[in-house]
C-alpha cells in the first residue's frame, strides 16, 4: 500500500465539489487518511509549486492556488498515486477521459480541480509539506 498527495484546488472548493470528488476517490478504492482545508498565500503556492517556476503559468498557477481555499488531503490504497492520477484524468480537462475527475468538473487547464502527486519521492515531500507526523496515523 502507498500515500500520495491530493489538493482539492480552489476552482472546486468554490463550487462545493468536495464531497463529489471525494467520493470518486473512495469508489476507486482510496482511502482518505488525512484531510483538512486551508487558504494558501501566494508564496506557500509559490514554494509547493516550485519546479514550476521556469515555466510561462507559474504567475497564473499561483495566484490561481491562493484564491481561495483548498482541501489538502492524504490518499492511501494499493498503487495511490498512479490510481489518483488516473481517477484525477489528464492535466487539460479538453484530453481528460470520460469519468474522471477533471473530465467532470475541471474548468479548464490552468483551473483543473485537483493535483495529485507524480512519484514517490514528490508525494513524500508534498505530504511532509502540508502534514505533520503527528497528523498521519
Ligand atoms: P498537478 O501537478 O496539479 O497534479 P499535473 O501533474 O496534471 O497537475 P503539471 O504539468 O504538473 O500537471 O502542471 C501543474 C499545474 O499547473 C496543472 O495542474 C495546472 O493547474 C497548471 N498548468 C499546467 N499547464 C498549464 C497551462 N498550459 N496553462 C495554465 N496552467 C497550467
Ligand atoms: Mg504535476
Amino acid at each position: 500500500t502507498q500515500r500520495t498527495l491530493s489538493l482539492i484546488k480552489p476552482d472546486a472548493t468554490r463550487r462545493n465539489l468536495t464531497g463529489k470528488i471525494n467520493a470518486k476517490f473512495e469508489d476507486a478504492g482510496l482511502r482518505i487518511v488525512a484531510q483538512k482545508r486551508l487558504h494558501l498565500t501566494k508564496a506557500q503556492a509559490g514554494e509547493f509549486y516550485k519546479v514550476h517556476a521556469e515555466r510561462p503559468f507559474y504567475d497564473e498557477l499561483t495566484t490561481f492556488m491562493a484564491s481561495g481555499p483548498i482541501v489538502a488531503q492524504v490518499l492511501e490504497g494499493e498503487d495511490a498515486i498512479a490510481k489518483n492520477r488516473e481517477v484525477m484524468g489528464a492535466t487539460n480537462p479538453a484530453d481528460a477521459e470520460a469519468g474522471t475527475i477533471r473530465a467532470e468538473f475541471a474548468e479548464s487547464v490552468g483551473e483543473n480541480s485537483v493535483h495529485g502527486s507524480d512519484a514517490p519521492e514528490t508525494a513524500k515531500e508534498e505530504i511532509a509539506y502540508f502534514f505533520a507526523g503527528l497528523e498521519l496515523v
